[in-house]
């Protein structure tokens, strides 16, 4: 838990959010500015800024990332293809410094720049 951190925020039910799906490490939600007809973030619970911070004990964590992304795949409709985007660090987009990942799909014309 980081303090000024809005997924920390969100997870501790401080700002009140609809989940798509949570499993034990990890929870999904909504981007608030989607970039694609379906635009979900996978967060995991841990406060971790971003994939250059695992530690060997986050392995779990990393696994149940790209578990949720396929588990996602199967279970929402329009998304089996889909686009899966970490950004790390300010000088490549990333805005918010809890680790996500961005979980893209929807129709052919979106754009998928995030
Ligand atoms: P980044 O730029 O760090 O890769 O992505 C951060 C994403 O978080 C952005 O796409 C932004 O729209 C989304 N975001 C920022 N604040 C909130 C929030 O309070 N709620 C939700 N659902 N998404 C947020
Ligand atoms: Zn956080």
């Amino acid at each position: 838990m980081e303090k000024n951190c809005i997924f920390c925020k969100i997870i501790n039910q401080e700002v009140p959010v609809t989940l798509i799906a949570e499993n034990q490490n990890v929870f999904v939600i909504k981007d608030i500015n989607p970039k694609a007809s379906l635009h979900y973030l996978i967060i995991p619970k841990k406060h971790i800024k971003d994939i250059s911070q695992f530690e060997d004990q986050d392995k779990v964590i990393a696994a149940d990332l790209l578990l949720m992304a396929q588990q996602l795949s199967q279970t929402v409709a329009h998304a089996n293809q889909f686009k899966l985007i970490a950004n790390n660090g300010a000088a490549v987009g990333q805005s918010v410094f809890h680790l996500h990942f961005h979980f893209l799909a929807g129709i052919k014309s979106d754009s998928f720049a995030v």
